[in-house]
């Protein structure tokens, strides 16, 4: 097979990382007999810096015209940056909100797994048998509270500020199908959740998704309520296979479900449109403060190249083999400084490892 990608390097340590994504790529592509072109384009500050404004209509009609998008991460600190001193819709996370709107990417995949050799990271209480969850939670990108109406005007002699929620059937029918068939290639379990007991858009959000349920008989359905759920992903993670939800609650849940993992360096993330396209990148951020020093863990971007592969490719052997690659690397004791154990009787016998070092252990072990 021939992919074809655009890819987006971005700011800080986005370079860095996407160089090794690109090599762990390439290694494992060779190894199939597949064949890959990258086009690299800007986005973000570095676009501001180019042309003035962080997505250029050049850059996303060129992303529109490939099968998928890479992208390391963007934007700086907002203390020092003179990004920062422009209008709001003229920052670097401006160009990656119009980026994924003009994409139409109304899916958003975050998987947050528990990797066994860094389970020390979690900072949930032991269980029987240690922690050990592996689940996606899939939020809805394009629609409620965040894209309704919004203003803010004196009604009455009082500020008021208005905020508008509203989903139809098909935003909904949408992304519920993309959970369903996520659920149909992982554990077959599916939780939708919403605030049925207070909202309208939750209460047609769980009829629609219920409908959508009866074409997925071997998928097991049920509801939560968002409260119940952010307890429910503290207390017992291991509960959930694939979780389904609107926008806003997605936002807060997913970066919950990510942080019960304990490593930002580590989290993936796609976001995908009704065909197999999809923007593939890491959860975390740009971090300024470590840009340039070749410190940066690669592993988040390593596995948003291989939901790539999975997602936009049907490559799933092939994913398998990114993954298990990184398993082996932890498992032969590299660590990037973000995953070093702060025991120094634990990091003992660890192997630190920068950026560069990272790509090539794990492009080594496939
Ligand atoms: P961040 O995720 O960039 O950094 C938070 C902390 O985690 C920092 O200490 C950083 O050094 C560390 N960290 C993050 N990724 C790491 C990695 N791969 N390896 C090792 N350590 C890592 O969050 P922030 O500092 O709040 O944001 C910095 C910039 O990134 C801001 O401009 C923000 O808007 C932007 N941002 C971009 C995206 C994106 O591109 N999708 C997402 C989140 C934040």
């Amino acid at each position: 097979m021939h992919l074809d990608i655009a890819c987006i390097p971005g700011d800080g340590i986005g370079p860095e990382i996407v160089e090794q994504a690109k090599k762990v790529l390439n290694a494992v592509l060779a190894k199939y007999g597949h064949t890959i072109e990258y086009t690299d384009t800007l986005m973000g500050g570095c676009s501001i810096d180019a042309y003035g404004v962080p997505l250029t209509e050049e850059t996303l009609e060129l992303c529109r015209s490939k099968n998928a998008v890479l992208m390391g991460s963007i934007g700086g600190d907002a203390k020092v940056s003179p990004w920062y001193k422009l209008e709001p819709s003229r920052r670097p996370e401006a160009g990656l909100l119009a980026l994924r709107k003009g994409l139409g990417l109304y899916a958003n995949l975050r998987p947050a797994y528990l990797f066994k050799e860094l389970a020390d990271s979690c900072p949930l209480a032991g269980k029987d048998g240690g922690r050990n969850f592996d689940l996606v939670i899939v939020r809805e990108l394009t629609g409620g509270l965040y894209f309704g109406e919004r203003y803010t005007k004196e009604i009455d002699g009082v500020m008021t500020a208005v905020d508008t929620l509203s989903y139809n059937e098909n935003e909904i029918r949408r992304v519920a199908k993309t959970a369903f068939e996520i659920a149909m290639k992982r554990g077959k379990k599916l939780t939708s959740v919403d605030k049925a007991n207070v909202l309208d858009t939750s209460r047609l959000w769980r009829k629609i998704v219920h409908e959508v349920g009866e074409e997925y008989p071997e998928v097991e359905l049920s509801d939560m309520l968002v409260d119940n759920c952010a307890m429910q992903l503290v207390k017992d993670p291991e509960q959930f296979d694939v979780i389904v939800t609107e926008n806003m609650f997605g936002d807060i849940l997913s970066d919950e479900a990510s942080m019960i993992t304990g490593s930002i360096g580590m989290l993936s993330s796609a976001s995908l449109n009704e065909s197999s396209f999809g923007l593939y990148e890491p959860s975390h951020g740009s971090a300024p403060d470590i840009a340039g020093k070749g410190i940066a863990n690669p592993i988040a971007t390593v596995l948003s190249a291989a939901m790539m592969l999975r997602y936009s490719f049907g490559l799933n052997e092939e994913a398998d083999d990114i993954e298990n690659a990184v398993k082996k690397t932890l498992a032969d004791g590299y660590r990037s400084a973000d995953l070093m154990p702060a025991d120094p009787e634990k990091a003992a016998g660890m192997i630190g490892a920068g950026c560069a070092e990272m790509g090539d252990a794990i492009a080594a072990r496939l």
